[in-house]
């Protein structure tokens, strides 16, 4: 291993056939020289480290050999080709334009240009990086790029091709290089490892090409890393680990228990992706990723988007199987919009405990989704025909420390034996009853209100649907929990909605219903639009099992709370309850 050499060099392809990932160009580049119909400028486009200086070096010693072997091959025996790999070719001339910019750089270069080569037949000049050179130069070079003379050949290189003025743009025939397919990559270092020795394994050679996002140079200069770093056995934990990437099975690890509905496993996996070093951040994104690629191996027709090779394929579409198309869509959109998010959050690791308890919910089989979080608005609803609201129930699962104010919101029981068994204990007498029972007791929580106004924007839900789910069980505590947990839900709001959490400060508390009243119809508009989410995130921060409900009432009379100081709230809180102390530095949470 003492003599291991860059790989990046020692593998550089010295011949069209070698290029990896662009036969596009090598055989457009190979059929013009054998044609002989060669262009006075090109312009090599793409990504970095993918091969346009490459491809330049070659085709540069491609028109200049003597003998050139069928398929416009370099003969690697003549005086020029050997010149070439000596480095001693005066037929080649490299500029960067990247540190050599300026009129006077040009200048030097078409000062050169116009004396003809002593060997071959042209010369070559290679402007890497073209993109950087300054207007001055630009138009400088402009007038060369005119009128070349016979011999002389211009290849200029760039990764932003969108920088090259027209009138260069329309001189030059334009090729624009592929960004590396992983399979091309793990295919080549294969070969290299195979060249120097070195045992590896799929998934390594997978993360390392899949890391380096199609540049091929960057693969290899990894995988020199990772033979430093590993010797001359890469094991793909070890590979993670030396290029300080989260491994596949943190991802396939971290969708298991999300399907499981396990918050609590979710919560402690990503307690060790933290201690391990990598951010919320990165977590986030690289679980978008792995969702994504899950998405596209469900479905054969698309599975060709999933770069990767051999087993992992397998492991790919095994667990995409289990994955619902909602759970995998749903947490795309979630992990995509929490990734413009996170860069400003002050709290990156509650953003992201939320998403995975979001992510948990989503995935959580129906049966067991009271037990996570019973949040959604539209389950509020109690069934409307009387042979469903047969089984109207109230667990108990503590003793009620507020004796409600009015009565239990729920459907009174029918006299008719229920036709299905009910999956519920019986229900709790409602501790005090008031002698007058609302004139609507089939809406549950609100009543005399239109059915309309409760469902609110959930447009979705046909009757049909709305009539075979059972009704969910409403928190009897919901009020307490929700009046506790107040500060902290309209700070995380704020910070998520910052209208709408403005708006809630003025909400008011019954039973499991809200009241927020707004001045104006926007707000109002606003509010429902985003409903489902922010009732999901009171009844994640207030622990609410069972159906919230929400009122917006326009009130023109109503002036915005204005948004107290943060260390205010603070005070409050700790002084609400001294715990809080303790729940903050759990969480690391910062307050500036
Ligand atoms: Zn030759």
């Amino acid at each position: 291993m003492e003599n291991f050499i860059v790989s990046a060099r020692k593998y550089r392809p010295a011949t069209f056939a070698s290029v990896v990932g662009q036969h596009h160009i090598t055989s457009t580049l190979r059929n013009a020289i054998s044609r002989g119909q060669l262009a006075h400028a090109y312009l090599f486009c793409g990504p970095r480290g993918v091969g346009k200086t490459t491809c330049a070096r070659i085709f540069a010693k491609a028109i200049n050999c003597l003998s050139p072997s069928e398929g416009a091959e370099t003969c690697g025996q003549c005086e020029s080709c050997r010149s070439f790999d000596e480095g001693r070719s005066f037929n080649i001339h490299e500029l960067d334009a990247a540190s050599n910019n300026s009129v006077e750089d040009i200048r030097n270069l078409t000062d050169q240009v116009r004396i003809p080569p002593q060997v071959g037949r042209y010369s070559v000049y290679i402007i890497d990086e073209v993109h950087m050179l300054s207007a001055a130069a630009f138009n400088a070079f402009l007038k060369t790029l005119e009128e070349p003379p016979a011999h002389a050949i211009f290849i200029l290189a760039t990764t932003e091709k969108h920088k090259i003025i027209p009138t260069i743009l329309s001189r030059c025939q334009i090729f624009d290089f592929n960004r590396i397919r992983v399979s091309d990559g793990v295919e080549y270092m294969r070969y290299i490892a195979d060249t120097e020795g070195i045992v590896s394994d799929d998934e390594s050679l997978n993360l390392i090409a899949r890391k380096a996002d199609g540049g091929m140079r960057d693969a290899l200069s990894m995988f020199d890393k990772a033979v430093s770093f590993c010797g001359n056995e890469l094991r793909y934990k070890e590979v993670a680990t030396s290029l300080n990437i989260l491994d596949y099975d943190t991802y396939f690890d971290a969708v298991d228990v999300i399907l499981a509905g396990d918050y609590g496993a979710a919560l402690m996996l990503f307690d060790r992706v933290l201690a391990q070093g990598f951010s919320g951040q990165t977590f986030m994104a690289g679980l978008g990723s792995h969702l994504r690629d899950l998405l596209v191996a469900k479905n054969p027709g698309t599975a060709g988007l999933l770069d990767v090779t051999g087993p992992l394929m397998a492991r790919y579409t095994g667990q995409s199987a289990h994955c619902g198309v909602d759970l995998l869509f749903g947490g795309i959109a979630l992990l995509t919009d929490l990734d413009a998010r996170i860069r400003v959050a002050t709290n990156q690791r509650l953003m992201v405990e939320l998403a995975l308890m979001k992510l948990c919910h989503l995935a959580a089989p129906e049966k067991k989704k009271s037990d996570i979080i019973t949040l959604a608005p539209e389950v509020a609803l109690p069934p409307l025909r009387k042979e469903s609201a047969a089984a109207p129930a109230t667990p108990a699962p503590e003793p009620q420390s507020v004796p409600a104010p009015q009565p239990e919101p729920q459907p009174v029981p029918a006299p008719a034996p229920a036709p299905q068994p009910a999956p519920m204990p019986e229900p709790a007498p409602a501790p005090a009853p008031t002698p007058e029972p609302k004139p609507t007791p089939t809406i549950s929580g609100i009543s005399g209100r239109p059915l309309s106004e409760i469902m609110g924007d959930t447009p979705t839900d046909t009757p049909d649907e709305e009539e075979q789910r059972p009704s969910t069980p409403t928190d009897p505590d919901a009020q307490d929990k929700i009046e506790r947990h107040r500060e902290k839900f309209l700070e995380l709001l704020a910070r998520e909605r910052p209208r709408i959490g403005v708006a809630f400060e003025t909400m008011e508390t019954t039973d499991n219903a809200l009241t927020v009243r707004v001045a104006s119809q926007t707000l109002h508009d606003e509010i429902l639009r985003f409903r489902t989410e922010t009732l999901q995130l009171l009844a994640t921060v207030a622990g609410v099992h069972g159906p919230i409900e929400l009122e917006v009432v326009i009130d023109n009379t109503v002036k915005p709370a204005r948004p107290i100081r943060l260390e205010d709230k603070v005070k409050h809180l700790t002084d609400l309850n001294p715990e809080f102390t303790t729940l903050r530095k759990t969480l690391e949470m910062e307050i500036e």
